[in-house]
């Protein structure tokens, strides 16, 4: 096993140690989409990244990050 080998959810920025809540589950989230060797994943909360990611865009969209102009 891999030291750095962690998951991030491309919607939320969340990974496997730090999983969010998915309220329609009442449960922490889980993978929707999961790609080890990218190091990405779309979680169970953010059911919408799902068609980027299916799109073939696998860009971190944490929201908070987005740039100016
Ligand atoms: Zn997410
Ligand atoms: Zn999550």
């Amino acid at each position: 096993m891999k030291g750095n080998d962690l998951a991030v959810c491309i919607g939320c920025g969340c990974d496997d140690l730090h999983a969010c809540w998915d309220d329609d589950a009442s449960a922490p989230c889980t993978w929707l989409r999961l790609d080890r060797t990218a190091g990405l994943g779309v979680c169970s909360a953010c059911p919408e990244s799902t068609e980027a990611w299916d799109a073939g865009d696998l860009e971190i969209k944490v929201p908070h990050e987005y740039s100016p102009g």
